[in-house]
């Protein structure tokens, strides 16, 4: 490998491409230390669901004689199995997202049919802890993607304002456009995030609040996606909030104009 790179440096000296290169070396050290961190990150968070089941497991055998106890002990054992069983899925989710090909399905939609699905998909969510989700804006705007993946992050963070709020609040859904781009938010009356904390919550694995994380069953990858999901539609993610006073999250992505890509429209005369 090291021959390679230096076969290729000197190509490039000759062109007068130096600084192109000693950017990819960099680049590349940079990337091999990023995958080595997931791959250590992901080995602590799946012991800790792993370890919970093997003692829950023991415990259960142990109280055997006591049903009540027993019963605790198993509804435990389905939570952290609950919280397994995502934390897999959406570690294959985040390397999907970051592969070959990671956007399949481009397609344009209206940004209603993004919206529609994820309150769907997070209404059981919203209804365990009485918290109404309002809609609000231009649903008819165009946006360009993958629908399965951009619901996927407008779910995450439907479901991040609903597990972060007290019962009975608001949650906004917006959607608007901004000069060529559309912005999707969502804005919670909920604990808000402490300033320190906001610019390292889009990382993998990081979570203001560990221990309420986990109790909502999160596994601190949800905005890793979603941050993901926005740089694969050439979009981005970013966060407002006020400690105790709430959070708004805005995804925004490039307005569809139709005159991008051929294989997008039906041949119209865009
Ligand atoms: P998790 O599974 O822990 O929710 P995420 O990646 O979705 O992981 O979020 C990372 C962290 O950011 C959360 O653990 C929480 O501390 C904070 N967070 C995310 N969304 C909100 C929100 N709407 N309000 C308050 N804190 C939030």
């Amino acid at each position: 490998e090291g021959l390679a790179v230096r076969a290729r440096a000197r190509l490039l000296d000759s062109s007068g491409h130096v600084a192109v290169i000693v950017d990819d070396i960099t680049e590349s050290r940079r990337v091999e230390a990023v995958r080595r961190d997931f791959v250590a990150n992901i080995s602590h968070e799946l012991k800790t669901p792993v370890g919970a089941l093997h003692v829950l497991a023991e415990a259960v055998a142990a109280a055997c004689e006591d049903p009540v106890a027993v019963r605790r002990f198993a509804s435990r054992m389905t939570h952290e199995s609950t919280r397994l069983a995502r934390l897999v899925q959406e570690i294959i989710d985040l390397s999907r997202l970051q592969g070959a090909d990671p956007l399949p399905n481009l397609r344009p939609m209206r940004a209603s049919a993004v919206l529609t699905e994820a309150v769907d998909r997070t209404r059981l969510a919203a209804q365990a802890q009485a918290i109404s989700v309002a809609v609000i804006g231009d649903g008819d705007l165009p946006v360009c993607g993958d629908e399965g993946q951009l619901v996927t992050a407008v779910a995450n963070l439907l479901d991040n304002a609903i597990s972060y709020s007290p019962r009975g609040t608001r949650v906004v859904l917006g959607v608007r456009r901004s000069g060529e781009t559309v912005e999707i938010s969502v804005a919670d009356e909920g604990i808000g995030i402490a300033e320190k904390d906001l610019e390292r919550v889009f990382e993998r694995f990081y979570r203001a609040d560990p221990a309420r994380s986990r109790a909502t069953g999160g596994t601190g990858l949800g905005l890793a996606i979603v941050k993901h999901i926005a740089t694969n539609h050439g979009g981005v993610v970013s966060v407002w909030s006020a400690e105790g006073a709430g959070s708004t999250f805005t995804l925004r992505l490039p307005l569809f104009t139709g005159d991008d890509d051929d294989a997008m429209t039906d041949g119209s005369d865009e």
